[in-house]
Formats: C-alpha cells, structure tokens, sequence
C-alpha cells in the first residue's frame, strides 16, 4: 500500500474483518459521543452506505473528535471488526482520526429532512446527501452502460462540434456564440449586425443536435454515435427541460425506420439492466424516498415488448379516452405531454412507440412516407417522463429532400455539405436521439430533471 491509498468503504463493508488496518477519507454525517466512545458515522461516496467508526477516549486528539460535527473530512485508520451493534456487519475501530477540513455549525447540510427544492440552491453541496450520491452513481453507470452498448455493437462514438454555424432542426431556440462587441456592433449598411465581421465570418451557435454531423459519418464508418452536451434557448420551464443537456444520438447506415425502433428498444433496456444489475442498492434507496414501485416498474419493462402505434392510431385512442384533455387530440397537431403520459402511463401502462407523425410537425430531414402526409418519425414515450427519445428514418433522395427543404423556405446554400450526402453514395439510413438526462430520470424515478444533471441550467438560472 502506498502513503496515499485508502480503501474505498464501499470495499470496506463487504471484507471480513480479519485482523486488518485500513485507512479511510470521507465526511462526517453523524457523532454520538458517549462517556467512553465517539460514534463516527463516515461516508465517501463509493456507495450508499456509511462506516461506523468506534474512536476510544484514549486516543490523543479526542477532545477534538468528540467536538467534531457532521460535514468534517477526516483520515481515519483503524482496525476492521465485527460490529457491535445490532445491524451486524463491520466496523472500524479507530487508530488515529486526522481532522482534515472542519465544517462550522452553518454547514447547510443538516441531519433533519431537507426538500429538493432547498437542494438545489445549494447544488455544490447536494451530492453529500445521499439521495445525491445515489442518483449520480446511477448516471454514471447509464453513461458507462452507453458506451458498453454502441461500442459491443460495433458503433465509433464521434465527438461532432458543439459550435455550429446550421440549426439541425431548421428552427429557431439557439444560444448565439460571438466574440462581436456587444455595445458597438458593426454594422452593414442596412444597419443590421454585421457577422461577416464576427469570429467564424459569419453567424454561429451552440449546437442542438450532433444529428447532421452524424450523417456524415454514418455515410462512411457505418454505425456511429454522438454522446455530448446539447444547448436549447428554448424557454420551457418545465420538469423536463433544460437549456444544457446531454444527448446520445446513434446514426445508422443501411437501417430503416424499424431497424432503429428495435435498436433504441434494445438500447434502453440494456440501460435499465444495467443499473439493476450495478446499481441495486442505489435504487432501493431511491425507491425507499421517491418512488414506491421503481424496481418492479424497471424490472417489467426490462422484459415487455414495448407497444408500437402510429400516430394516427395514438390520435384515436386519445380521442376514445374517457379522459378530459386541456388540449383535445388533434390529427395534425403535435402531441402534447398530457397525451403522451395518458398513452404510456394510463392507456398501455408500457413503453410506447409511436411511429409515423404528420411531416408538418416535424423535421425537414426525415423520410417522406408513400402517402405524403406522414414522415419515417419513431419517438419512445416511457411513464413518468413522457417522450424520452425521438427518431427517424432520414430522407435519403436528393431531389424529394430539395423540395421540402424549399417548402419550408431553408437555406440551401448553408446545408449544401448535407445535401452533398444524398448526391454521392445515398443510401438509407436512421437514428435517434436519447435526452440523457430523461434517461436518467426515468432510471432514477426522479420527477424533476434539474435533480439529474450536477449543474442544471434553466431559464433565469445559470448558478455554479
Ligand atoms: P420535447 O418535445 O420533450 O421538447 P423534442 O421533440 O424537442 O422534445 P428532440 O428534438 O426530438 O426533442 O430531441 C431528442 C431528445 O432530446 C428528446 O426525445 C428528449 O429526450 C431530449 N430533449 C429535448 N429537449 C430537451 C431539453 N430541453 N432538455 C432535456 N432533454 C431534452
Ligand atoms: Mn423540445
């Protein structure tokens, strides 16, 4: 063992305690001081679960431990033994307590029940609670569990640029990125700002989407996938939107729209698996505080089909609801969340996809459908987060893709690199895009997506 190693306590609470010393680092998060004993109870956020360390009033600095609070870091080296108390297991008998960082008595992290919304004020110290803890290692897990999946599957990840001079969607809601003087623009001779002047020559922003860019590889390496950070201005605040948000977007070369159905299928519950194969005793807590059901709902999806419907068949069964909708289903409209909880949640009580939306309401880029009223769209709805991916099948002719870009009066000139992969070497393909964070969400039972990411950023709010 070198100077600088401790053991993790996650390694910690499942040794046999024979007669071994071992050094521990983490916070306090409770005392309880006896006449001849402190109780430490110490967490370092290997895992959910805290040491119980027994420091005897002979140890040297005792005064101090005795004084100590919850939120201190400490060293702690002591030997391992069977716990006393009633829970069995283990606990370390302490050598030596070096204090490391003191936390005064305003430490906002006190025992008593704090609320989420609380939490999130003090989002640099939430991730010491350990519903925190819990939620992060479970993140961690789904982003590992993303690479296991595309890489075993044969996909390259592609690191596609987070500044772009296009809008993937055609669509306003993007963040503008310029280095021009905001209080002495230059200006053309229409008066308007003059971006030729601007870093890149021209306009840009932060990117919305890898999807373009994804395209291209795709038309080359095959299988690829982006997984980064993903910028909207739009101004939802809502539990399930944010301005900064990671997004995994697999494209696939020579794959259809049904092909990317089953691999998005495959894809989540390859991550529900995965956190219930690695994450169980995070979820159990979680489920304990926020979410009664939350195994048994993931251990069911994990092994259901999940229900596929168009759109026209989801605007029927809406319209035969019993329910009272704010906004009645509408053959043409999008859907809204209500309807989108109501199919998942109420109607089929499942995962559902839904295939084949009018092109009106979607994206310049996806499949034209022989009946010219539809487009090759899938977006998967799952219960608790509504819609949790979207996807298509992308419009691979040159000559139809032209048109509807025309139709709805884009800038060829700007796309011209994209067009430029349906005029050399077209060939079908698809892909999706998952919102990471309404991954995280719905494996985590969290209801609020600011829970699920460090640092949220939301409309008036760019903190931390
Ligand atoms: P929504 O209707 O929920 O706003 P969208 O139709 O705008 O979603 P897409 O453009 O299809 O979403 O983006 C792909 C995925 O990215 C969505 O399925 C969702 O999981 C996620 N997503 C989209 N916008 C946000 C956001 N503002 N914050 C977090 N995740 C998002
Ligand atoms: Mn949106």
């Amino acid at each position: 063992m070198t100077k600088n190693s401790a053991t993790p306590i996650q390694t910690l609470l499942s040794q046999e305690p024979v007669n071994q010393t071992h050094t521990i680092r983490g916070w306090i998060r409770s005392v309880r001081n006896s006449k001849k004993f402190s109780f430490l109870v110490v967490n370092d956020g290997s895992c959910q679960g805290s040491v119980q360390v027994i420091a005897d009033a002979t140890l040297v600095n005792y005064e101090a431990i005795a004084a100590m609070r919850i939120g201190f870091c400490v060293e702690i080296e002591g030997l391992l033994v069977v716990s006393g108390g009633r829970q069995g297991g283990v606990e370390l008998q302490a050598g030596k307590v070096d204090i490391l960082g003191e936390a005064p008595e305003d430490y906002p992290l006190q025992k008593k029940a704090t609320s989420l919304e609380f939490l999130r004020e003090i989002a640099h110290l939430r991730p010491r609670t350990n519903t925190f803890g819990a939620i992060f290692r479970v993140r961690n897990r789904l982003n590992y569990a993303t690479h296991q999946f595309f890489v075993d599957r044969g996909f390259v990840q592609l690191h596609s640029p987070i500044v772009t001079g296009a809008d993937a969607e055609g669509a306003g809601e993007m963040f503008q990125v310029t280095t021009l003087d905001l209080k002495n623009p230059p200006k053309t001779d229409k008066g308007e700002v003059d971006f030729t002047r601007d870093y890149f020559g021209h306009s840009s922003n932060l990117t919305v989407s890898g999807q373009l860019n994804a395209e291209a590889y795709a038309l080359a390496l095959g299988k690829v996938y982006t997984f980064g950070p993903t910028f909207r201005a739009e101004n939802s605040n809502t539990p399930r939107h944010l301005a900064e948000f990671w997004m995994v977007e697999p494209e696939v070369a020579f794959a259809d729209l049904e092909d990317i159905a089953q691999l998005a299928t495959d894809y989540l519950k390859y991550l529900i698996q995965s956190a219930l194969d690695h994450c169980r005793e995070d979820l159990l807590f979680l489920q304990s505080l926020y979410k009664d059901d939350l195994l048994e709902t993931l251990e069911h999806v994990a092994s259901s089909d999940f229900k596929k419907i168009s759109y026209t068949e989801a605007i029927e069964i809406l319209q035969k609801a019993d329910k009272k909708f704010e906004f009645a289903p509408d053959w043409g409209k999008d859907l809204q969340t209500e309807h989108e909880r109501y199919l998942t949640e109420t109607h089929f009580q499942l995962p559902v996809i839904v295939t084949d939306y009018p092109k009106d309401i979607k994206a310049f880029y996806m499949k034209q459908n022989p009946d010219k009223k539809t487009v090759g769209a899938m977006d998967i709805l799952v219960p608790g987060v509504g819609e949790i991916m979207g996807g298509s099948q992308r419009e691979e002719s040159l000559e139809k893709l032209t048109v509807r870009m025309e139709e709805m009066g884009m800038n060829l000139e700007e796309l011209s690199w994209y067009l430029d992969l349906r005029k050399y070497g077209s060939c079908t393909h698809a892909g999706f895009g998952l919102g990471f964070e309404r991954a995280v969400m719905y494996v985590t039972g969290m209801a609020n997506i600011r829970d699920v990411i460090a640092f949220p950023r939301t409309p008036n709010n760019c903190s931390f």
